[in-house]
């Protein structure tokens, strides 16, 4: 590996790469394939609406499979239509959700719906991905975590076990396919700010009296740096751990979150 390689990604590190990013419509999701096409990666786009996909697939040039990253049977005929041309390299389970409730009224189903999407989607993806990775001696899975994945926060009980449960996945899964050329990595941002959390925001704003504006300040404040994480922050680092710089990068759970953890 040269210098150059090293110093980091160039224009085009992920050129005959096909990377699927799962929840790519819209926040962190649209930005990581924007970053990864941008890289020269091929990207397959998935996520459940498929109109909401179709004008960043028209941007990007890129494959748009509408499919519920909960449901196994659909996920997997998704990779099926994904493989089709070339198998998947890249796969990044950034498909994710939070619903909040103190835990008396975190009923099983809330329970869930959080590890589902969270977590066992994750798994399941990881599945159908890892095979093919491991048979090419490349690859690289990204789990786009949380800062709840690596502490606690008062009612959201469920959504912070399945992303611990996510990083156990990540660690586990880094160390079994140590000595193939497949990587496993997570990203733990803090409070960043896409359409979930404005979501969040209002839900909290309505619950507490009080305007999204100052949910959002609060939010913002559990930042060290005083600000909400953005989403192409996120997304440098998804590409960062694609490139093959970072091959002996593996296992890792990576906080962006301006020092909140
Ligand atoms: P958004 O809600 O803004 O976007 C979520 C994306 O996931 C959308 O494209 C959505 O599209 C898709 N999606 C949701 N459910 C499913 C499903 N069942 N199957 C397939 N796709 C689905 O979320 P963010 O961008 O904020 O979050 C992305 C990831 O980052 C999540 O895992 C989240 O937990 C994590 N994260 C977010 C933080 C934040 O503050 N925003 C902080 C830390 C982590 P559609 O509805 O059409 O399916």
């Amino acid at each position: 590996m040269t210098r150059s390689d090293l110093a980091g990604i160039s224009a085009k590190s992920l050129a005959g790469r096909h990377a699927l990013v799962t929840g790519a419509s819209r926040g962190i999701g649209a930005e990581i394939a924007r970053t990864l096409a941008a890289s020269g990666a091929r990207v397959t786009l998935v996520a459940r609406d498929r109109h909401r996909l179709a004008p960043l697939a028209a941007e990007l040039d890129a494959q748009a499979i509408a499919c519920d990253v909960t449901d196994a049977i659909a996920l997997g005929q998704a990779f099926a239509t994904a493989a089709g041309a070339q198998h998947v390299d890249i796969l990044v389970n950034n498909a994710g959700g939070a619903e909040t409730a103190p835990i008396a009224r975190t009923e099983p189903e809330l329970w869930a719906r959080m590890l589902g999407l969270n977590l066992t989607a994750a798994y399941t993806a990881s599945r159908l991905a890892i095979p093919a990775m491991v048979a090419d001696g490349w690859g690289r899975v990204v789990n786009i975590a949380s800062t709840a994945g690596l502490k606690g926060y008062a009612y959201a009980s469920a959504y912070v076990a399945a992303k611990h449960g996510l990083v156990g996945l990540t660690r586990s899964l880094g160390l079994e396919l140590a000595k193939t050329g497949v990587t496993v990595n997570a990203v733990c941002p803090g409070y960043t700010d896409t359409p979930m959390l404005q979501d969040a925001a209002q839900g909290v704003a309505t619950k507490t009296r009080t305007t999204p504006d100052r949910v959002i300040e609060t939010f913002a404040a559990a930042n060290p740096m005083g600000r909400l994480v953005r989403p192409a922050e996120v997304a440098a680092m998804v590409a960062y751990l694609c490139s093959d710089a970072a091959a002996g990068i593996t296992g890792a759970a990576l906080p962006i979150a301006g020092g909140e953890v």
